[in-house]
């Protein structure tokens, strides 16, 4: 291993006890998306205690930050992002305590070498990974603006160690009815909005057929009247639109919209459809992706790439690998299979020895990568040669 390389290990050894601290005080105090003050609280004072400056409610979000480490002029400016949102129900059971605690550890080991590089390091931490949409905010108030490269990892499971996984594009759709209550007895004096709801349902399942592959929508009614022997008045739905791209998921939600207008004009309620901000499909930057994989098997954990034909989630860096060259890999923490994100039991695992390890061995390969980038302008081009070739052009103004 280089020499820089290993003090760059060193300076995250040094703190591996207060990124434990970091990523055990994250995990017991789970937040929902936009409300992790506790969490920027622990981050921000961990930053603060190795004379960082950390600003707070970076690019609008009241719970975002961004803390910056200056080297040399004239170089890019590499970021390290932190999601550390939880989940209703579950707490921290998609592990993202681990990842700001790893994009926390990858900071300061890179900032301990940055002086003796040309370009920058910054940290961005980005609220409301789960729902909200934290980054896709962030990219619209211009946070990203002077940022050249951005990494970040994501926990795992069943020892599965993924390398350039991408990701579909998914979005929320939400859709009201607004019909009129009636006694149940005489259902022509109302309009039956959860009878339009259910009109919707069937017209989607009706266009089913025409989808593509990778589109996928997956409805709930989450208000469906309140009483069986009152006509329901109002009743709404939510709907989970995934498909290859955020173009394609801007036509299903033209599909849901009809559905809804023909619902509407059959059932007389009136219709009202309001939607999330768009997680695009995720742009895996390649050459990255293999200088992260040949740092992590340096540190002793081996990376795969990921079968092309499987259905993956989504996540709103996504957003970000279209503006900008991203990595978004994966480090398991437990070899249980059984264990699956998103559930208590995988809550559990992310505050272990064996995960804080891992999560540790991901902070050396994150910094390792950003000076892998910072080091070499050539690197730098292949970099951004390759990012400027993978993104579609309907997506460049
Ligand atoms: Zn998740
Ligand atoms: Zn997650």
């Amino acid at each position: 291993m280089e020499e820089k390389k290993r003090q760059i290990a060193q300076a995250i050894d040094a703190v591996s006890q207060e990124l434990s601290a970091l990523a055990i005080d994250i995990h017991d105090n789970p937040e929902l998306g936009f409300e992790e003050f506790k969490a920027l609280g622990f981050i921000s004072a961990e930053l603060e205690k190795h004379g960082f400056a950390v600003q707070k409610g970076y690019g609008g979000l009241a719970t975002s930050f961004r803390a910056d480490a200056k080297g040399q002029p004239g170089g890019p400016t590499v970021a390290f992002l932190a999601e550390y949102d939880a989940l209703n129900g579950c707490g921290h059971g998609c592990g993202h305590n681990l990842i700001a605690t790893c994009s926390t550890g990858a900071f300061l080991g890179l900032a301990s070498v940055i002086g003796e590089l040309k370009g920058n390091v910054c940290i961005i931490g980005t609220p409301a990974e789960e729902g909200g949409a934290g980054k896709v905010k962030l990219l619209r108030a211009g946070a990203f603006d002077d940022v050249d490269f951005a990494l970040m990892m994501h926990p795992s499971s069943g020892g599965s160690n993924l390398v350039g996984r991408g990701g579909r594009a998914a979005c929320t759709v939400n859709v009201e009815f607004f019909g009129k209550g009636a006694h149940s007895s005489v259902p022509k004096n109302g309009i039956n909005a959860l009878g339009a709801v259910i009109c919707l349902f069937n017209q989607i399942d009706l266009m089913r057929p025409t989808f593509d592959p990778q589109d996928n929508i997956n409805g709930i009614i989450t208000d469906g009247g309140t009483a069986a022997n009152i006509i329901p008045p109002y009743a709404r739905a939510s709907f989970c639109l995934r498909a290859e791209t955020m173009k394609r998921i801007e036509e299903l939600v033209e599909v849901i919209r009809r559905c809804a207008q023909n619902a509407e004009a059959l059932t007389g309620a009136r219709a009202e459809i309001t939607m999330d901000d768009i997680s695009a499909e995720r742009y895996s930057n390649r050459p990255m992706n293999q200088a992260f994989k040949d740092n992590m098997a340096a540190l002793g954990i081996e990376m795969q790439w990921p079968d092309p034909k499987k259905q993956y989630g989504s996540s709103d860096i996504g957003n970000v690998s279209i503006k900008i060259p991203a990595i978004h890999d994966y480090l398991s923490i437990t070899d249980d299979k059984t264990v699956q994100s998103h559930t208590v039991e995988y809550a559990a695992c992310a505050a272990t020895p064996e995960a804080i390890e891992v999560c540790i061995k991901g902070a050396k390969g994150l910094a390792m990568t950003g000076y892998d980038i910072l080091s070499s302008e050539d690197f730098q081009r292949e970099i951004k040669e390759y990012h400027s070739q993978q993104v579609p052009d309907f997506y460049r103004q």
